[in-house]
């Protein structure tokens, strides 16, 4: 029996092989990444779902956040006077911000920290924001809402495996009713999605459809299929802009839809990407599959 013999051996080779192996040089433990989380207006409930991305990337362990929370809708001047974000000390800014146009001063420091290398990550409703502020625009690949139309750019959608730009005419944004939906992967070899299922199933969120803008220098990871565009939506994508690395998902709409586990590790993966070029935050083994969502508490 000589399969027997040889797993019977193979423990002790292995032993053997590890014990004479030269230990790997251990790698430092990895600075944490500083992100800088915006709110303080939205047409969700931010004051809900801001300390819930905290949270998770602070139990992450890989992160550190501090949060800034701009003046409220309508504040005076002078608020807004004194709201400057210090953008360039943190390697990535995370928006949950969807309101009135930030000051011009603080505008002209976003567009220049992405673009020297700064890292984005647009969440859900952020990208409603700031119809009107093209760079704003370039940055997140698509929006939708605010008057948006054929003079925003494309349709982005996914067709029979490839990412198609539709210049038809037509309003940008919409969704149907909330519900548990299916997340289907485009890409499964780029760091964000390695090792992600080819479908799972989300926690009850809001599919947004038919978003558009300039979309320039985007890749699609990850798309739903929406019953209300009959057609499949970007939910994860990789954006450039000058030498920054963004992550967008129009996913999260809410407290729940943020408590999904998958949700959080695209969240988590996507953070780190878009800050390091890298991933090395290990999927969760309660990632779900297809057929149950998974929430965290
Ligand atoms: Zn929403």
């Amino acid at each position: 029996m000589k399969l027997l013999r040889l797993s019977t051996l193979l423990p002790f080779v292995a032993l053997a092989t590890a014990a004479l192996a030269p230990l790997p040089a251990r790698a430092a433990d990895p600075k944490p990444i500083r992100v800088l989380l915006l709110d303080g207006q939205n047409n969700h409930s931010w004051k809900t779902t801001s300390p819930i991305l905290k949270q998770a990337f602070e139990a992450s362990g890989r992160f550190t956040v501090d949060v800034s929370t701009s003046p409220e809708k309508n504040a005076a001047a002078e608020a807004w006077s004194q709201w400057n974000p210090a953008f360039t000390s943190y390697d990535v800014v995370v928006s949950n911000y969807n309101g009135q146009p930030w000051p011009d001063s603080v505008r002209t420091a976003f567009e220049k920290y992405v673009s020297g290398g700064g890292g984005f990550v647009c969440v859900h409703a952020a990208n409603n924001s700031f119809p009107e502020w093209l760079e704003y625009n370039r940055i997140i690949g698509i929006g939708g809402w605010g008057g948006r139309n054929e003079k925003s750019g494309p349709y982005l959608f996914v067709k029979e495996g490839k990412v198609v730009r539709d210049p038809a005419p037509g309003g940008g944004g919409s969704h149907g009713p909330q519900h548990e939906f299916m997340v289907e992967m485009l890409n499964t070899t780029h760091p964000i999605t390695a090792g992600m299922p080819a479908r799972w199933l989300h926690a009850k969120d809001e599919l947004y459809d038919s978003l558009r803008g300039p979309a320039e220098n985007v890749e699609v990871l990850a798309y739903a299929f929406s019953d209300k565009s009959k057609k499949n939506e970007p939910m994860m994508m990789t954006l450039s802009y000058g030498k920054g690395r963004v992550f967008h998902t129009p996913m999260g709409h809410a407290d729940y839809s943020m408590k999904c586990a998958g949700f959080q590790s695209v969240m988590l993966r996507g953070t780190e990407w878009a800050a390091t070029g890298n991933v090395t935050i290990p999927l969760p083994k309660n990632f779900p599959g297809a057929e149950a969502v998974v929430s965290v508490p």
